[in-house]
């Protein structure tokens, strides 16, 4: 689904430029002009359907910021745009609950807008975990979470602080006070952290230290029991953010990293690598059944030499969404070149057959089309079951198996 962002604003070569900044980060821009055509807007659609609003501090009906508290009633985040310097408006701004206040001054406005918008929408997948004993400092930094977008959740003990995690998989962050009822946020951390790494869970230790010494025992001592970051009691809004950011890009970045060794970069299926890991998980398991097909294009040298590489390529692409679509129960692979792979878990190869025949049916009736031209290409499969412990014995039976697909003509499959 595609949100909307509500974009106010008056000035018509600023609104001009938004729309596009908006458009880039793949949102969908509704724009009024004046706060009166936004509340038109709200009426005749849920306010709930609205990412955010982006909203400039002086409009013509609306010259002190009414419409920032407009769309704050209406339940949106709201990040501010204005062209004003007074440290007066400012002040009256970033009093209110917006998410951010950007002056048009500043020539990375538009840059940093987009950062944003994709920050608030990736957000609301992603799950903030405050645990801390006092109900007034949970929802202070519940609300500032809120504006984000985040989905909130909320301890005020350590206990079974674990079993929350496992439950709640999509807490990717969690900010933990020292001064717990039953013990230390410190003690707490070391806990949760033989369940959870740091590759899958961010952790920020907060205090309210009594003098600068104490301060920096306690960061010390988180950090060193496995949190990442450290958050002192007060803080500042800014700081808050920066540092939830931090960590949860942080994340993202190592979930990136993952998926790009996992991947195959023509296709995007999962690559040979990560195949070995994921069968090799299902091997450590007892199996009823196994069955390995391995799969090789027909005659693909014959696609490429004559309709180009680029033609090849969309051949191999093609074939992989088919094939992600037709096993996506299973696991399945580019195992490299135009050779693919799916291992079916628990399926016996009376079960696998018709449904590997089938996809080998849907192939040789496809037509893989780039600029107006359309080839066809066939697949043959080789397919085991034979029950081995090592899949490289598998694999080995399946090449086998492939090789008689191949000699007895191709666009066919041979079992063992
Ligand atoms: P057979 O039916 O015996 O399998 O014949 P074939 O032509 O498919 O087999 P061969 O091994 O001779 O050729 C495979 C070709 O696949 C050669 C190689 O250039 C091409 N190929 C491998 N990877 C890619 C790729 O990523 N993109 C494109 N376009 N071609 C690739
Ligand atoms: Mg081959
Ligand atoms: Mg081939």
């Amino acid at each position: 689904m595609k949100y909307k962002v509500l974009l106010i604003e008056h000035d018509l070569s600023s609104l001009r430029v938004l729309k596009r900044v908006i458009g880039k980060a793949n949102l969908d821009v509704i724009s009024a002009t004046t706060l009166v055509q936004a509340k038109t807007i709200f009426n005749n659609s849920s306010p709930e359907s609205f990412l955010c609003a982006v909203v400039d501090y002086n409009l013509p009906d609306a010259q002190h910021g009414e419409a920032i508290d407009f769309a704050i009633d209406s339940f949106v985040p709201v990040i501010v745009i204005t062209s004003s310097t007074d440290g007066d408006i400012r002040d009256n701004i970033l009093s209110k609950a917006v998410v951010d206040y950007i002056p048009k001054k500043n020539a990375q406005i538009y840059e940093y807008l987009s950062r944003l918008l994709i920050r608030l929408e990736k957000n609301k997948n992603i799950g903030v975990l405050v645990v801390d004993s006092q109900r007034k400092r949970r929802s202070a930094m519940t609300s500032l979470l809120k504006r984000h977008n985040f989905i909130i959740h909320e301890r005020s003990s350590a206990e079974s602080l674990t079993d929350y995690l496992s439950e709640n998989a999509n807490i990717k962050l969690m900010i933990i006070d020292n001064d717990l009822k039953n013990g230390l946020g410190i003690d707490a951390v070391s806990e949760v952290r033989r369940n959870f790494n740091k590759d899958n869970l961010s952790i920020i230790g907060s205090s309210l230290a009594s003098t600068a010494g104490e301060n920096s025992r306690v960061l010390a001592n988180f950090l060193k029991s496995g949190a990442d970051d450290y958050l002192a009691k007060p803080y500042c809004h800014e700081e808050f953010f920066v540092r939830v950011m931090q960590n949860i890009e942080y994340l993202e970045q190592i979930e990136l990293i993952r998926k790009t060794a996992n991947a195959d970069y023509l296709t995007g299926l999962p690559n040979r690598r990560h195949f070995f890991l994921q069968v090799n998980e299902h091997l450590n398991r007892d199996l009823k059944h196994k069955t390995l097909a391995l799969m090789d294009l027909d005659f693909f040298k014959t696609i490429n030499d004559t309709f180009g590489h680029d033609h090849g390529d969309v051949v191999l692409k093609e074939f992989s969404k088919l094939l992600a679509k037709h096993f996506n129960e299973y696991v399945i692979s580019r195992f490299g070149g135009e050779e693919f792979c799916v291992f079916l878990p628990n399926v016996s190869l009376t079960k696998a057959l018709p449904l590997l025949d089938n996809f080998r049916t849907a192939i040789s009736k496809k037509r893989f089309t780039r600029k107006g031209v359309s080839v066809q290409c066939t697949v043959s499969i080789g397919v085991t079951s034979k029950f081995k412990r090592k899949i490289e014995s598998m694999l080995m039976f399946a090449d086998e198996n492939l090789y008689k697909a191949k000699d007895n003509g191709r666009n066919c499959i041979v079992s063992d």
